[in-house]
């Protein structure tokens, strides 16, 4: 995968937070401050204008994923932006230089991305976050790169795995972040960072879809 592809992703990902910005304001608006649709809109369309205005010295797939980060930390207010800002910086540092990205090195840099938001966020599995998501998301696409699936199936267990884990925050009780102020009262709504991380999960596999396959740089399909 290639800058054009990570390019994509976040365009992608910009369209699909845009989409949904109502419905994720909304769920927060039963277990936060209704702000969270509103708060990722605003910081990726900041992003899109990132990425605009660097143009071309914007190169590499880390190069893009950092400056989403970069712009998603000095935009966004709220818990999300400094989150999902670590999550992308980490992420774009642990790809480099490299101009293709190949399964496994996907596969660590979102390792490295999960690992910056817990450090960041100290939310554990279970505590109904984007962290539930990510976790999962990361886990089936883990065990689907070692099983040597195709890059489209690989995607697909992630962005799968994902949404399955934002439904399941339904029944659990927050324990991070400003859901659990409300106690008991956090259980039967979905949360709104883990339904925001599943769908830029989905937007990864949708750009890498409908980009062309390369490998080592010469386009195979
Ligand atoms: P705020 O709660 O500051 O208004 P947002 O509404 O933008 O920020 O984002 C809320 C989401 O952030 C939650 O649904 C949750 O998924 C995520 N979140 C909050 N605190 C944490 C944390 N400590 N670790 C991981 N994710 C968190
Ligand atoms: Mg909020």
């Amino acid at each position: 995968m290639d800058a054009h592809v990570f390019r994509a992703w976040i365009v992608s990902a910009a369209g699909v937070i845009e989409a949904n910005r109502d419905h994720l304001t909304q769920l927060d608006a039963a277990i936060g401050d209704a702000d969270h649709g509103i708060n990722l809109a605003r910081g990726f369309t900041a992003v899109l204008g990132a990425l605009e205005a660097e143009g071309a010295k914007v190169a590499t797939p880390g190069a893009i994923l950092t400056v989403t980060g970069n712009t998603l930390i000095s935009k966004v207010g709220g818990a999300s932006g400094p989150l999902y800002g670590m999550a992308f910086r980490r992420a774009g540092k642990a790809l480099g230089n490299a101009a293709d990205v190949d399964l496994p090195a996907l596969s660590a840099a979102l390792d490295a991305a999960l690992a910056g938001v817990q450090q960041l966020g100290a939310a554990r599995e279970g505590d109904k976050t984007m962290v539930d998501a990510l976790q999962a998301a990361l886990q089936g696409f883990r065990q689907a790169v070692a099983a040597r699936a195709s890059q489209d199936d690989a995607l697909s267990v992630l962005a799968e795995a994902a949404s399955a884990a934002a439904i399941a925050t339904i029944p659990m009780q927050a324990l991070k972040g400003r859901a659990s102020y409300l106690g008991s009262r956090s259980v039967g709504h979905q949360d709104p960072g883990a339904t925001s991380a599943a769908l830029i999960c989905g937007a990864l596999r949708d750009a890498a879809r409908t980009m062309p396959l390369t490998v080592a740089g010469r386009a195979v399909r």
